[in-house]
């Protein structure tokens, strides 16, 4: 099979053609339709993330079919966890420091063909189409899990509008909150699809928000962002970092913080997370902005993310 895999710090993804894998006991051998490709790629790339044992196939947001059945599965970011530490047992298996990560720690969908162990796989209707299914895998569900510890925050403030906070906005669109969409400075293509989405007020991050928020979700890696998003919102509100990293928070006064204003961290999923955010997406309905890619493109993607010139979400199609 044709796949493109990771080396090591700093290089370019590698095409490359490998045996098919072989399903193991309780694992599932997907043909893959689709991939999305996620900031956490280029975190991994930049060695701001660790890869297990280089060569690996990246890539965590993939839908693929068994072949035998016509089956069809998405495969999050979250792909084995050990079921036994204390955090598994208290249903925050996202915390379990066992877990091995889909496209980081076992191979992932930039190739044609992937395994997955069934038990973290989510069953996917045959109608939904791949490359639109594809960015609800990770940018959708831990996208889902940040808004979550928004609480019911009705004017909710997104900082980084890409793949995960223009899946998030039509969510919050349709839980009737008002959204106010923060982009890179003069990134009017994003400003105009958080408008088009239904976003209340669409800017540059630079720029103070029009209302004060009850809640904000920092989704761009910039740690500079934190201080800015604390005095967006109002006393008693939420800042919520929903990267799996960020640059360097500078130092800034307690009284940002001060009045009960809470910050916190999202990381990875759970199971529920994802299951409860597919029952939804149908809901909504969830419409995604996709841009997609072939397999051999990935290293285009990823520089398309990287550069800002991606809007909504890319996704290889192998
Ligand atoms: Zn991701
Ligand atoms: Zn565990």
């Amino acid at each position: 099979m044709r796949a493109m895999v990771f080396d090591g710090v700093g290089q370019p993804l590698r095409a490359v053609r490998r045996d098919r894998p072989q399903a193991g006991p309780g694992q599932l051998l997907l043909r893959v339709e689709a991939c999305g490709i996620c900031r956490t790629d280029l975190h991994l790339l930049d060695g701001e993330v660790p890869v297990a044992a280089p060569p690996r196939i990246l890539g965590h947001q993939i839908v693929g079919t068994v072949e035998q059945t016509g089956e069809r599965f998405g495969v999050p970011w979250l792909g084995w966890t050990c079921g036994a530490c204390a955090q598994c047992r208290a249903n925050r298996e996202n915390l379990c420091r066992r877990a091995r990560f889909t496209g980081c720690d076992v191979d992932g969908g930039f190739a044609e063909y992937a395994v997955a162990d069934a038990r973290y796989c989510f069953p996917l209707p045959a109608d939904w189409p791949a490359e639109q299914a594809a960015p609800l895998l990770c940018a959708g569900m831990i996208g889902y899990r940040a808004l979550h510890m928004c609480g019911d925050a009705p004017r909710l403030g997104l900082y980084g509008f890409g793949a995960a906070a223009h899946i998030l906005l039509q969510v919050a669109r349709w839980q009737w909150r008002d959204v106010y969409a923060f982009t890179r400075p003069g990134d009017v293509a994003a400003q105009a699809l958080a408008r088009e989405l239904g976003a209340v007020w669409a800017g540059s991050s630079e720029e103070r928000a029009p209302v004060g928020l009850d809640a904000a979700i920092i989704f761009a890696p910039d740690g500079a962002l934190v201080p800015i998003a604390l005095d967006a919102v109002d006393p008693g509100g939420t800042v919520v970092c929903a990267g799996i990293h960020m640059s360097e928070i500078p130092a800034f006064a307690y009284e940002r913080l001060w009045h009960e204003r809470t910050l916190r961290s999202v990381a990875n999923l759970t199971r529920a997370d994802g299951r409860e955010f597919l029952a939804l997406a149908p809901q909504v309905p969830i419409r995604t902005h996709v841009t997609t890619y072939q397999l051999e493109q990935v290293n285009e993607a990823l520089a398309d993310l990287r550069s800002g010139r991606l809007t909504g979400a890319g996704v290889i199609v192998p």
